[in-house]
């Protein structure tokens, strides 16, 4: 009798129950049993209780940590830069050229950027579908050059990458870390990933003519 209700307190020491409620149920127990022999075994299975309860408490804080640190790793893995190319080159002739870009990633994600011309001023990128797929190559505008201009003013591109959306995008990965996916309307949401590419421009050399 006094077992079963002690074993009826522990199980709810693992819910959270408080030391007052414990001894409330624990000193039941003895009242019931009548013995000293009993309180004694409520004592020590309440200390046994209380630590299996600790060590149960701690192991799934580690079983916790492990898988958390263990969906970080993915993430980590699943960084798009490392396979992920992006060139930019100036296209057109004087007084209509532009500077595109393209990109060609390994899988698909979804993707959003931006031109930054300084810390503070940003344009977003046209042409640059929500959705990329793997070893496609996308083009995309980052700005006009008009006649005259001898350096672009776009100083780095900032891309944010989230992973595709299984149901929407026809996919069979994603990723597990827990941050939110991107949808149309939740582009601000911070990315899984995200890279800031400075723009050194070269001027070709002219060719002389002799
Ligand atoms: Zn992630």
């Amino acid at each position: 009798m006094d077992r079963v209700s002690l074993v009826a307190a522990a199980e709810w020491a693992w819910l959270g129950l408080n030391d007052d409620n414990w001894i409330s149920i624990g000193s039941g127990g003895v009242a019931l049993g009548g013995a000293v022999a009993a309180a004694i075994y409520a004592r020590g299975s309440k200390r046994a209780a209380e630590r299996s309860a600790d060590e149960a408490a701690a192991i799934s804080k580690i079983e916790r940590d492990r898988q958390r640190d263990e969906r970080e790793q993915l993430h980590r893995q699943l960084h798009p830069t490392d396979q992920t190319k992006i060139e930019a080159r100036l296209n057109g002739t004087s007084g209509r050229r532009s500077l595109f870009g393209t990109i060609t990633v390994n899988r698909e994600y979804r993707a959003d950027a931006v031109a930054m011309l300084d810390e503070k001023t940003t344009t977003p990128i046209a042409n640059l579908p929500l959705l990329l797929r793997p070893n496609e190559e996308y083009g995309f505008h980052i700005e006009h050059w008009p006649e005259g201009r001898k350096a672009p003013q776009t100083q780095r591109l900032r891309f944010k990458f989230w992973p595709p959306i299984a149901e929407l995008d026809d996919v069979d990965w994603t990723c597990p870390c827990g941050r939110p996916l991107a949808r149309e309307e939740t582009q601000e949401h911070r990315a899984h990933w995200e890279v800031i590419l400075p723009i050194y421009f070269k001027q070709a050399p002219k060719v002389r003519g002799f």
